[in-house]
């Protein structure tokens, strides 16, 4: 019988929930305290290099394509011309390896707050900063909430906020007052889609989300649940928002034919992933 508070294991413990994670590892390899936050990697016995922020789970080698590739071709496939991206977060470079899959792509404007992660991200996980040099790629370290104060109005087509949960600097990325730079900011057939948590564990933070962005005037909101075995109670979730318009349609033949660079997303699974489950539609 294994002892999960053994140094042989990384346990995320989440009181205010009643769960915990698992994973067995090696060793700890490093950990730094940035202004910001602590940043931890160990590695793993059976899933390569774990990042830990402030002792939850960011990023596993084995599993991430599930949150990168959901955070970021819902979207992009809803949009119908994607050319200006800005990622809010995301400093592991995950997502924005993502987005630039996309030819249709100009210019990705990465703005995490916190460079030790991207460092971090670029020692233990060098496959998801492949496409750093990209020319499209513009990776800045800054508080995103400031940078979406400042953008100019009408600028950007999609929005993903690839964010820490609603604490420490990521607080600020869930309030009216965001949401309402990120609406001034997208053109007008823009979106903007975040990470919402857990459809399980979080109802509560899901519904003030949606609720704050529609108070705010996005004009539908999209919450797509899917799969990722490492955060807490393995099942996770982003929410969509549109300037204008409803949801429903998206680029399926386009997402038909990328299925190749992709390992979860398909055309089928994006379609699925837009009927909501019966108990969390009763819920949203
Ligand atoms: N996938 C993870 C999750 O859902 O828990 C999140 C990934 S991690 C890359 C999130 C990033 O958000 C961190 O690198 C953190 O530094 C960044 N972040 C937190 N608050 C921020 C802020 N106000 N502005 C910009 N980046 C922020």
């Amino acid at each position: 019988m294994s002892d999960f508070s053994s140094p042989d294991w990384f346990t995320e413990q989440c009181d205010n929930t009643g769960s915990a994670f698992s994973l067995r590892i090696e060793h700890k390899v490093v950990e730094k305290q940035s202004p910001f936050q602590k940043v931890e990697i160990y590695k793993t016995t059976d899933f390569g290099y774990l990042m830990v922020i402030d002792g939850c789970t960011m990023v596993s080698s084995r599993e991430n394509f599930l949150y990168h590739e959901m955070m970021s071709h819902p979207a992009l496939f809803t949009h119908p011309n994607p050319k200006n991206v800005v990622i809010i977060g995301g400093g592991d470079c995950g997502t924005l390896r993502e987005v630039l899959k996309h030819s249709s792509v100009e210019s990705v404007h990465q703005i995490d707050i916190d460079k030790l992660v991207t460092e971090m991200a670029l020692e233990y996980f060098p496959e998801l900063c492949d496409k750093n040099d990209d020319p499209r790629a513009h990776i800045l370290f800054a508080d995103g909430i400031k940078y979406m104060q400042d953008a100019l109005p009408e600028s950007i087509d999609v929005i993903i906020v690839d964010s820490t949960d609603p604490i420490g600097p990521g607080e600020g990325l869930f309030n009216h007052a965001f949401y309402t730079s990120c609406l001034k900011a997208l053109r007008s057939d823009g979106i903007l889609v975040q990470q919402s948590e857990s459809p399980i564990l979080h109802q509560k933070l899901m519904k003030e989300m949606r609720d704050a962005m529609t108070d705010v005037g996005f004009s539908a909101v999209q919450t797509i649940p899917f799969p990722q075995p490492i955060y807490p109670s393995g099942y996770w979730s982003c929410t969509l928002a549109k300037k204008n318009g409803e949801f429903g349609v998206f680029r399926k033949q386009d997402a038909k034919a990328f299925e190749q660079l992709v390992e979860y997303y398909s055309a089928e699974t994006h379609q699925a992933a837009m009927k909501l489950p019966r108990f969390l539609a009763k819920v949203l």
